[in-house]
């Protein structure tokens, strides 16, 4: 599965190495090719935020992209929580 940071139209993955940025393309900056070993994301995770790109749509958009992956991290965390407690509950009840 690829990363939600290929999701919001910033970057565009030419190999599996390598991602360029495409609005520092497309603007002609220098740098706007980034190694991605791995498939890790990290160094597009720090450009994404450097003050070029981090005011802009694509940081919020990943910004809520992340936040809702959180969300459903949590929700599974809480379902496995409470599997444990409605055990004792339904020993307690045949006590
Ligand atoms: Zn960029």
């Amino acid at each position: 599965m690829s990363n939600i940071i290929y999701k919001i139209g910033l970057f565009n993955k030419i190999n599996p190495n390598q991602t360029e940025c495409l609005d520092c393309k497309a603007e002609g900056r220098q740098k706007f090719t980034f190694e991605t070993p791995r498939s890790s994301v990290k160094s597009l995770r720090t450009h994404l935020f450097t003050p070029l790109h981090n005011q802009s749509e694509f940081a919020e958009k990943y910004r809520k992209l992340e936040a809702s992956q959180n969300e459903n991290d949590s929700n599974q965390a809480k379902i496995s929580d409470l599997l444990p407690k409605s055990t004792s509950k339904f020993r307690l009840e045949f006590i």
